[in-house]
Formats: C-alpha cells, structure tokens, sequence
C-alpha cells in the first residue's frame, strides 16, 4: 500500500472489494466472455454494495468517496482478467452517469441517477459515429426542437453496453451550422420508439457488448436535454480528463497484474537446470517492465490526487492515458514471452489480457489525438477550461 495516497480505510475497500470479485465475479466470467453478455444479477450486486456510487451525491444514494476509492475499484477490476466485465462496469459509471451526475437537474438524477447507483438501471455513453469517432465536432446525429419535445436521428458505433443498457447520454447537433458549439447531450431510455441497436463483434473486450445504435425519428421530452443547449462540446471535454485518468489507471493495473503474473511464472518455471528467473536477459527484462509500471503507477497516483484538490488536469490525464496504454500494451506483449508458448495459450490470461489491453490506444481518445492535444498545450501554450 502507497500511504501518500492509500488509508487504511482505502486498503479494507481494497481487500473487501478484491473479496467480492473473487466470490460473485471471477466464477462467472469465462462464460461471460464467451457468452459476449454480463448476466443481469450482478449488476444489482455491484449496486447493492454500492460500488456504483462510490463517487456520487449520498442525495441520490451515492457514498461521496475520494476519487482513491474510484482508483481501487480500477485497479482491482483489472485484476481479475476481463477488460470487456471491467469496462462494462467503468463505463456505466465513469462515461455515462458522470454526465448524469454533472450536467443533469433534480429530475434528471432522480429518475436516472438514483437507479444506475443501485444497479437498477445501465447506461452507456454515445459520441462516436460511423463517420468519424475522433473528430466529435464533425457529428452528424441531429437533435431538432420540435414544442416541448427534441427529435433525433442520426447513428452512433462502438458504445460500450450499448445493446443492454437501459438509457442511452446522446451527443447530438442541436445547430448543425456549428461546429463545437452546436453540439448538445441528451438522456434517450432504451425503449423509446426508434432506437434500435446491433452488437458488433470485435478483438477483445468480449465479455462487454459494444454496438452500433441507430436513431430514427425518436421523440423524446425537451427536458431529457442534460445542462444547456450547445454546451455539449465542453461538457464532453471536461469529462474526458477523468475518462483519460480511468484509462490510465486501468492500463498500468493490468501490466502490474501481467507482470506479477509472469514473475510469479519465471520463478517455477525450470529450463536448462535452473528456474527462468535466475537468467540475466530475463532478470532485467523484469526490471525494465517493473520500472516503468511504477512510473505510470505513480504518475497516475499523483494526476488522481490534483483531480482530488480540484485541479483541472486535461494535459496530464492525456499523458497519463497516452503513456501508460502504450506501456500497457508493451508490458504485456513482453510479459506473453515471458510465459513462451503457453502465453499464446487461452488457458493462461495473456492471451486476453493482450487482446484487451489493444484497446487502450483506441477508446477514449486515440493516442494520435491524445499527442494532438499535449502538443497545443506545450508548444502552442492553449489552456483549456473546465466547462462545469
Ligand atoms: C471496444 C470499443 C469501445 C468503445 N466504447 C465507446 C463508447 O462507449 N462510447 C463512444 O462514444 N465511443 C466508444 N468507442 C469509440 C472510440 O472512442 C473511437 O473508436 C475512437 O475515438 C476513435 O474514433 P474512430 O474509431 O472513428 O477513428 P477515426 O477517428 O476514424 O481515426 C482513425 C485513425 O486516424 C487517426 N486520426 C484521426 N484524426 C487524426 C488527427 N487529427 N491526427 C492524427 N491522427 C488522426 C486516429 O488516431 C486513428 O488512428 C469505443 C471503441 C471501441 C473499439
């Protein structure tokens, strides 16, 4: 345990969480990732523990915790091997119900918050389009004020619980002569007339159901818009800083579970009359790969505690997110090697910890723009400021 950032308090969350997954979780999900769909019980479990509500308002059933809770219930839920369990779960809570929680009225949150705290109710968040994910100002899904109500039509791709949620946050144009400024977000239940979803099937992630959502006239209420009309752009921007900071923790906790796991391997595995750990190229291998998990562990330790403080940290949440996907990624391929042919095996976790860890680099901000925004703000000087 860190105690610059970690109390005891933390670390009894820690172990009790780390309980619950091994009981209620770890036994279901081989079939969920082979199935492609989480059973509905545990959601209601999650919500009954209350780890839904670690960070929201204790008005709406929320337990308002510091943001190192958030950072355990990341970690521990990387842990157990299934980045598709593990962002169906941090997507309901740190992309879909953050706009709820920030953005939506008294109303609002009683009808959606309340129960996607307790695990009645899923969410999912929908910005990417089939024309463009990176460019969100580009989109192209209209919402039109027609009386009280809004009418939307238009098509969303790749939404994380998009098949099974039960209320969809929308991004949409409400002025499409406009770019940034005429986008706005809306609350859509799963059942309104006109939305449709189709799962896609894709490399890893299994166990989550990703979708493509179509919108077909659908006419929903004006007061389902989430905050102000044309205000959308910065509320998704905001927002971003503590989705990057989510996947930056979630990928230096997956390469740390990697890397115990191949130390652990090396120490019993035997070649050539000796265990593989007593090699020198392997030995330094591993202090390679430990250092720069530590590196990106404390990075992300210290960005979580500025977000605490009230810091607006968009530049270190995309060097955070940028950095340690990318080591993510590379601790894992070298820790595969490390277990030789039985880490290409699916009986041995790197194989899907490789195919979930690939996603890293893509969701959320892809590195190329992640490097597009560090760049504004180190070389071009641009600040951004939080919208909320
Ligand atoms: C499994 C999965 C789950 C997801 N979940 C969600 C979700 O829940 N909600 C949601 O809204 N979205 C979700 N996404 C979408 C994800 O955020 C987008 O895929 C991502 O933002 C990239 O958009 P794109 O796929 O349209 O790629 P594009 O924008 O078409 O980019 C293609 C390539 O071009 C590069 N590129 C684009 N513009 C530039 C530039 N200016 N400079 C340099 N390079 C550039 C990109 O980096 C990328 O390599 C998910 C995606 C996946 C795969």
């Amino acid at each position: 345990m860190n105690s610059m950032y970690f109390t005891e308090e933390h670390q009894a969350f820690r172990e009790s969480f780390r309980d619950f997954l091994h009981k209620e979780v770890v036994p279901y999900v081989d079939t969920w990732e082979k199935n492609g769909t989480i059973d509905r019980f545990i959601w209601n479990k999650f919500g009954e523990m209350g780890y839904f509500g670690l960070n929201s308002p204790e008005e709406y059933g929320g337990l308002n915790l510091d943001i190192f809770y958030t950072i355990i219930f990341l970690e521990e839920l990387q842990k157990i091997n299934s980045g598709g369990f593990a962002a169906a779960m941090w997507a309901h809570v740190y992309l879909a119900m953050t706009h709820v929680d920030k953005e939506g009225d008294d109303s609002i949150k009683k009808q959606y918050l309340a129960p996607s705290i307790n695990g009645d109710k899923i969410g999912c968040l929908c910005i990417t389009e089939p024309f463009g994910g990176s460019d969100v100002a580009g989109m192209r899904t209209t919402a039109v004020k027609k009386g009280n109500t809004y009418v939307i039509n238009g098509s969303k791709t790749f939404i994380t619980n998009g098949v099974y949620s039960d209320y969809l946050v929308v991004a949409a144009k409400t002025d499409t002569t406009s770019r940034n400024k005429g986008i706005s977000i809306f609350m859509i239940d799963r059942d309104t007339i006109g939305v449709s979803a189709t799962k896609l099937d894709k490399l890893g992630w299994k166990a989550s159901d990703t979708a493509e959502i179509a919108f077909d006239n659908v006419i929903i209420p004006a007061s389902n818009l989430l905050g102000e009309e044309g205000k959308g752009f910065p509320y998704i921007m905001s927002h971003f800083a503590l989705e990057r900071l989510v996947m930056g923790v979630n990928a230096h906790a997956r390469a740390e579970y990697a890397l115990e796991y191949a130390i652990n391997y090396i120490s019993e595995r035997q070649a050539f009359g000796k265990s593989l750990d007593k090699f020198q190229a392997l030995r330094h291998k591993v202090a390679d790969m430990a250092s720069e998990v530590e590196m990106c562990k404390e990075f992300n330790y210290s960005i979580a505690k500025r977000l605490k403080e009230g810091q607006y940290i968009v530049k270190e949440a995309s060097m955070s997110k940028l950095l340690s996907t990318k080591m993510a990624d590379s601790v894992i391929n070298d820790c595969l090697q490390l277990l030789g042919g039985y880490g290409y095996m699916e009986e041995y976790p790197m194989a899907r910890l490789l195919r979930d860890s690939r996603l890293g680099q893509i969701g959320g901000g892809t590195s190329e723009i992640l490097r597009e925004i560090i760049a504004k703000m180190v070389i071009d000087k641009k600040e951004y400021k939080p919208a909320t």
